[in-house]
């Protein structure tokens, strides 16, 4: 049997990062930015204010105090959007708003609520200080600058940042496109009625929503039932897109036809005993550069098994260099007993405290039991043939958002 780390290695060996796309600003959310981003000016390309106020001199109101205010003529207005007719002369000053450059000769703004003002004349009480209520040219990027270097991800500050810098169609690794099809005689798929025997098909969907929460796209090609001519062919269809997902039929059963319908359209393939639970054997393989991932039918084990290994090949694919889920250190606030030979990958819900984070077990760890999933906060990583004591700590593999303090 194969550990996961060796599994998951031989699986990152074999995937490789995508092309690059140019795409529209927006669409680049959650990608991987595959250029690097160098401002073709300074952020702020001008000396502007901070303040509604007056742009002055800060020399004209050396030695101003409450008792002998310096006055100051006002001689024309700059509204954010627009440049002062002239510059700046010696006792003057400019009706200024936040946002609008500094006009030539000023260097600091007297915000309005600190000026008196007589008519076309304003009285400063008090000595400014060069450079007060002045963004001065370039405090955000300077020109050249490389603002966002290759392999950063894309979030909604560096879709701020490049727009800032007006770049509206950056270059990104590619999303890769994945097919998932889902097999089994008993499977029967949303909007059509549930015959004796049959089960809802879950998998397509589930699997379809993690590869959209990896970052990549899915593409649905269907159903097909334990017929190896029926897989080969909705398999042929799947091998149009970046990487290929199937779930069931991949054991040795009897109506197993995943693997011999791979080998017939040119997959070299590995069936692979990873030691887990859940997840039976998986199946990893690729036809030229696209990998394909045989998951197990049970919901449980072909999420779990998803998140393990398809989500980081997935995310490379992607050029992304963090591929795995972020964990933690968590007490065990009941037992949390792994029976068995394999290391278990247990649903467990956590809970903050003020000593950290508790975590217990969602209930039945069944491979067929999707409310269990639904329930968890995360996965618990335990050794073979043991229980983590109340108390003791364990590894947790994120798969949510962390649940917050209670305030405590
Ligand atoms: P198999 O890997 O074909 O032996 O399937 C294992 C278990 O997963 C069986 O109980 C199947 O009914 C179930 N199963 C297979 N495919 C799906 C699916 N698409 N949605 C929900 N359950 C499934
Ligand atoms: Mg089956």
């Amino acid at each position: 049997m194969l550990s996961v780390e060796e599994a998951l290695e031989q699986i990152l060996s074999r995937v490789h990062r995508l092309g690059t796309e140019r795409t529209d600003l927006l669409a680049c959310l959650g990608r991987v930015l595959a250029e690097p981003s160098v401002a073709a000016g300074d952020i702020p390309p001008w000396p502007n204010s901070s303040m509604d106020g007056y742009a002055v001199r800060s020399s004209d109101t050396r030695g101003a105090t409450p008792e002998r205010p310096t006055e100051l003529s006002v001689v024309g207005t700059i509204p954010a959007g627009l440049v002062a007719a002239r510059p700046l002369e010696r006792d003057e000053a400019f009706r200024i708003f936040t946002g609008a450059p500094l006009p030539e000769g000023a260097d600091s703004v007297v915000p309005q609520e600190e000026v008196e003002t007589l008519g076309e004349r304003i009285r400063v009480r008090r000595f400014v200080q060069p450079g007060v209520f002045v963004r001065p040219l370039g405090e955000d990027i300077r020109a050249g600058e490389t603002a966002l270097e290759p392999g950063k991800v894309i979030g909604p500050a560096e879709v701020g940042l490049l727009a800032t810098l007006g770049q509206s169609r950056p270059l990104v690794f590619r999303r890769p496109r994945v097919a998932i099809l889902s097999t089994g005689d008993e499977v029967v798929d949303l909007g059509t009625p549930l015959g004796p025997g049959k089960i809802r098909n879950s998998n397509t969907y589930a699997l379809m929503a993690q590869v959209l929460e990896a970052g990549a796209e899915p593409v649905n090609v269907g159903l097909a039932p334990d017929r190896r001519e029926a897989i080969e062919e909705q398999l042929r269809w799947g091998l149009a897109a970046d990487a290929l997902i199937s779930s069931a039929g991949v054991s040795v059963g009897e109506y197993d036809f995943v693997r011999e319908a791979l080998t017939r359209l040119g997959a070299e393939q590995h069936l692979w005993k990873v030691s887990m639970r859940p997840g039976k054997p998986i199946t990893f393989g690729s036809v030229g550069d696209r990998p394909i991932f045989g998951l197990p039918g049970n919901p449980v084990s072909a999420m779990v098994t998803f998140e393990l290994f398809v989500r980081p090949a997935l995310r490379k694919m992607a050029g992304h260099s963090a591929l795995h889920r972020p964990m933690l250190r968590a007490r065990a606030l009941a037992p949390i007993p792994n029976p068995g030979g394999r290391r278990g990958y247990l649903r467990v819900r956590l809970t903050a405290d003020r000593q950290g984070y508790g975590a217990r077990l969602t209930g039945d760890q069944g491979s067929a039991i999707v409310t269990s999933m639904v329930a968890a906060d995360g996965l618990a990583v335990v050794p073979p043939d043991s229980t983590i004591p109340p108390g003791g700590e364990v590894t947790v593999i994120l798969l949510k958002p962390l649940p917050p303090h209670d305030g405590a």
